[in-house]
C-alpha cells in the first residue's frame, strides 16, 4: 500500500503544527515513517487520503465502540446542529444523558460533564483534595490520566512512548504531591499510606490499565486498594476513561464488583465528540460549585452536539444487552487467532486482554506493570506495526497502547486481521 499523499500532507502539517499533529500519540515517532491522514471512516474501516482502506483497531483510541459514523449519532448531531451549536445555558438534553448515565453506572448519584478525559481526571483530583482536605495523591507508574500537571509523573501512553514520562513544565511543588506506586503491587501502596499518614486524598487508577499496553489488575488488587482507602480516609478514583461503557454497561466497577468514590469518563461517553465526565455519590459531588466550595467550570461543557452524540451512544449500549458479550467474544476470537499464528511462527509474545481491550507485548514473560511492559521488543513491534499497515490493518503506532475492538468488526474482518498477523510474523 502506498501512503504518498499522507506523507505530503504530513510535511505540510509539520510547518504549522508542532510535530505535524495535535496530539503526540498520533505521530509515528515511535515506529518511524509518517502518520496516515484520514479522509473518512465508516463502521470498522478508515479510508485515508491515498485511497487505502484500513481495518481500524484504534477507533479514535476507544470511543467508536459501535463503529465509525454510527448513523444514530451522526443524525442526532446533524439535527442538533441546526438548532444552535452552543448556548452556555442549561438544556434538557444534559439532564437526559445524566439520568441515563447515572442509571447505567453503579454507585453514582450525580455526574458532571466536561470536554475531555484530561479535564475529568483533573477535576476529580481537585474534588478529592477539596473533599478530604488533603493534598497528596497516589498514582501508578505507567497509568495515564490526561496531561494535567499532577499526572505527568511517570505517565503512560505518549508520555512513555516519547521517553518523557516526567514533563518539563511540571513544577517540583506539584510533583511532590503525586506519589508513585507500582501497578499490581499492593504492599507498595500500603507503604505509601504508612509513610504519609493522613496526607493522602485519593488513589487514582485505571482499573484495567490501557496506557502501557493492556494490563489487567491482579486478583484482589482493586479490592485491596478499596480497603486501604477505607482504612486511611482516602477516596478511590477509578479512571474509567477507557473502561467506562466498554467493559460493561457499568464499566470496571460493575465488572470487578468494586465501589469507587469518584469515577471519570471520556471516549465512549461522547460518541466520538469531545466529552468527558466525572461522577460520584451526592455527598462528594455536592462539594462542587455552585453548591459546594470546589470550583470547576466550562463554557462548552454539556455542549448540545456532544450531549446529543453521547446520548445516542449510551442509549444504544443500554438497550443492546448483548453488546458487551459480543465484543468480548469477538476479541477472544481475535486473541486466539493471533496467539495461534504468532506461536506457529516462533514469535515470543504475551497477550493481555480484558473484554474488548487487548494488547500484544513482544516478550514472553507476564506483563503486569510498567517495568514488565517496558521489556517488550520495540524493534520487533516496529516491524509488526508497519507489516500490518502494509496489509491494511491499523493498530496504534506504539507498543504501549491498547487495541480497541469495535462491534462493527465482522468475523471476516477478524480473519483478515489474523491472516495479516500470520503473513507479517512469517516475514519477520
Ligand atoms: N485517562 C485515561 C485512562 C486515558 O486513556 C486518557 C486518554 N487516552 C485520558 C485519561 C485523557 O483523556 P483525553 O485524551 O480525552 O484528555
Amino acid at each position: 500500500m502506498l501512503y504518498q499523499r499522507s506523507s505530503q500532507l504530513f510535511a505540510e502539517a509539520e510547518k504549522v503544527i508542532p510535530g505535524g499533529v495535535n496530539s503526540p500519540v498520533r505521530a509515528f515517532k515511535a515506529v518511524g515513517g509518517t502518520p496516515i491522514f484520514v479522509k473518512s471512516a465508516k463502521g470498522a474501516y478508515l479510508y485515508d487520503e491515498d485511497g487505502n482502506r484500513l481495518v481500524d483497531y484504534i477507533n479514535s483510541w476507544g470511543p467508536m465502540i459501535l463503529g465509525h459514523a454510527y448513523d444514530p449519532v451522526v443524525n442526532a448531531v446533524i439535527g442538533k446542529a441546526k438548532l444552535g451549536t452552543s448556548f452556555g445555558m442549561p438544556t434538557a438534553l444534559e439532564t437526559e444523558i445524566a439520568e441515563l448515565a447515572v442509571s447505567m453506572v453503579p454507585n453514582i448519584d450525580k455526574i458532571r460533564f466536561v470536554n475531555s478525559g484530561t479535564e475529568a481526571c483533573m477535576s476529580a483530583i481537585r474534588l478529592a483534595r477539596g473533599y478530604t482536605k488533603r493534598d497528596k495523591i497516589i498514582k501508578f507508574s505507567g497509568c495515564y490520566h490526561g496531561h494535567s500537571d499532577s499526572f505527568l509523573i511517570q505517565a503512560g501512553s505518549g508520555a512513555i512512548t516519547f521517553g518523557a514520562p516526567n514533563s518539563p513544565g511540571v513544577t517540583q511543588g506539584t510533583a511532590k504531591d503525586t506519589l508513585l506506586a507500582r501497578y499490581n503491587d499492593i504492599q507498595n501502596v500500603a507503604d505509601l499510606f504508612e509513610a504519609n499518614k493522613n496526607e493522602i486524598a485519593a488513589i487514582i487508577i485505571e482499573p484495567v490499565a490501557g496506557n502501557m499496553g493492556c494490563i489487567p489488575p491482579s486478583e484482589g488488587f482493586l479490592k485491596a486498594l478499596r480497603n486501604l482507602c477505607d482504612e486511611n480516609g482516602a477516596l478511590l478514583i477509578f479512571d474509567e476513561v477507557m473502561t467506562g461503557f466498554r467493559l460493561a454497561k457499568g464499566g470496571a466497577q460493575e465488572l470487578f464488583n468494586i465501589k469507587a468514590d469518584i469515577v471519570t469518563f471520556g471516549k465512549v461517553i461522547g460518541g466520538g465528540l469531545p466529552v468527558g465526565a466525572f461522577a460520584g455519590r451526592n455527598e462528594i459531588m455536592n462539594y462542587l460549585a455552585p453548591v459546594g466550595p470546589v470550583y470547576q467550570a466550562g463554557t462548552l461543557s454539556g455542549n448540545p452536539l456532544a450531549m446529543a452524540a453521547g446520548l445516542e451512544m449510551l442509549k444504544a449500549l443500554n438497550t443492546d444487552t448483548a453488546i458487551f458479550k459480543r465484543l468480548d467474544e469477538k476479541t477472544a476470537y481475535l486473541e486466539k487467532g493471533i496467539r495461534e499464528k504468532l506461536t506457529a511462527n516462533g514469535i515470543k509474545f504475551t497477550i493481555n486482554r480484558v473484554g474488548s481491550m487487548i494488547s500484544v507485548h513482544f516478550d514472553e514473560k507476564p506483563v503486569t506493570d510498567l517495568q514488565s511492559a517496558s521489556n517488550g521488543d520495540n524493534e520487533y513491534f516496529k516491524k509488526f506495526f508497519h507489516g500490518l499497515l502494509q496489509e491494511g490493518v491499523y493498530i496504534a503506532p506504539s507498543a504501549y497502547e491498547t487495541w480497541f475492538i469495535t462491534d462493527a468488526l465482522t468475523y471476516e474482518d477478524l480473519d483478515f486481521t489474523i491472516n495479516a498477523v500470520d503473513k507479517v510474523s512469517k516475514q519477520f
